[in-house]
């Protein structure tokens, strides 16, 4: 695709020749993999149209749900074990315990599926039900937390079996929020695709924090290799914990979200250890109703069946397009899970 510049294609031959392009290029998945734990990454980015109307700037969205098991969290979830295995921290009947709000969890449980670990996952009761049965199909056990707890009752949760069971060697703890591996990945594969997709020319940058792992490894690179880009951090409306710290000036440790929200996979409600604050430009803060009402249209008018958290980070990325002196800007936005995976929540209502 590289042999083709960016956003040159208008005329239809020269459609018909990209499509050509893409059908012969054997480095998307034209591989035999060993195991399924070697195809995340490489995932697409597709420009949004319509729900971006007549804003002058292009959006682009990079569609993570093109993952193995549908979500950006698949990569950590191979990075941690990789590491882990590396580190010599992890053998077959270690108990690997680590406290997700669903994706994660998803993430390791196909890995350590597929390499023969025990996994179990703690994760707060309000999390969407498919999060519960795909874990359980993949082999995991799950341990619900109270819902009024959020992120928090999960981590202590997983903190309390790790120690039960004799902490290490006999039990491992990922700790996506603070270990390196998780924003690593994002340095060596999700910052890299995006500016080879993009040519370099990514102005803005945004996503939603749940770790701060994406945009703390994407964020570095991109600005590393062009100074100029701008990163956006996407937060609950009702959990400015980013705002407090870094607009505001709140100590860490002293963040408070307003109540619970309902964007799953970010707004954890403090400031992860992993997030490089310094990297962050601006916040934009998106409320429960603009996240669902994105994800719909993004379905529905873009063909994309994206999950809430893609709702709230395309929301920011809409606004910021419309904003007069970003004309001309290219925007690239992460899209971090599939839509299937919230079938049975008030993101598609039934009727
Ligand atoms: N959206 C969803 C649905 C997620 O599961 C996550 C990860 N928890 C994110 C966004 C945020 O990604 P990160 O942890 O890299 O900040």
């Amino acid at each position: 695709l590289s042999v083709l510049p960016p956003f040159t294609v208008r005329t239809h031959r020269r459609r018909a020749r990209r499509a050509l392009v893409m059908t012969t290029d054997t480095t998307f998945r034209g591989h035999v993999y060993d195991d399924i734990t070697q195809t995340f990454g490489n995932t697409p980015c597709i420009k949004l149209r319509r729900v971006v109307g007549d804003a002058r700037a292009i959006v682009i969205g990079k569609l993570e749900n093109f993952n193995p098991l549908w979500s950006v969290k698949d990569r950590i979830g191979v990075a941690m074990i990789d590491a882990a295995e590396r580190a010599g921290k992890i053998k077959p009947e270690t108990m690997i315990v680590e406290p997700t709000s669903g994706n994660t969890g998803i993430g390791l449980a196909f890995t350590c599926a597929a390499r023969g670990y025990k996994l179990t996952v703690t994760m707060p009761e309000s999390m969407s039900l498919e999060r519960q049965r795909l874990l359980k199909a993949l082999g995991a056990k799950l341990i619900l937390t109270p819902r009024e707890l959020g992120m928090k009752g999960a981590v202590s949760e997983a903190m309390k079996l790790y120690q039960e069971h004799g902490s290490e060697p006999h039990a491992f703890i990922p700790q996506q929020f603070k270990n390196p591996a998780n924003p690593e990945i994002h340095r060596k594969t999700t910052a890299e695709e995006i500016w080879r997709a993009t040519g370099g020319t990514i102005d803005i940058l945004v996503c939603g924090v749940g770790t701060g792992g994406t945009i703390t490894g994407c964020g570095e690179v991109l600005k590393s290799r062009k100074p100029s880009v701008k990163c956006v951090a996407v937060e609950p409306t009702q959990s400015p914990v980013l705002t407090q710290h870094i607009v505001q000036g709140v100590p860490r440790d002293q963040v408070k979200p307003l109540g619970p929200h309902k964007i799953q996979g970010i707004g954890a409600g403090f400031i992860p250890d992993v997030l490089n604050c310094a990297i962050i430009d601006e916040i934009v803060q998106v409320t429960d109703d603009e996240a669902f009402e994105m994800g719909r249209r993004l379905a529905k008018e873009e063909g994309m069946l994206c999950g809430i958290s893609c709702g709230a980070a395309a929301t920011a990325a809409v606004k910021l397009a419309h904003r007069p002196e970003n004309a001309g800007k290219v925007i690239v936005v992460v899209l971090p899970d599939l839509g299937e995976r919230y079938l049975s929540t008030a993101l598609y209502p039934q009727e």
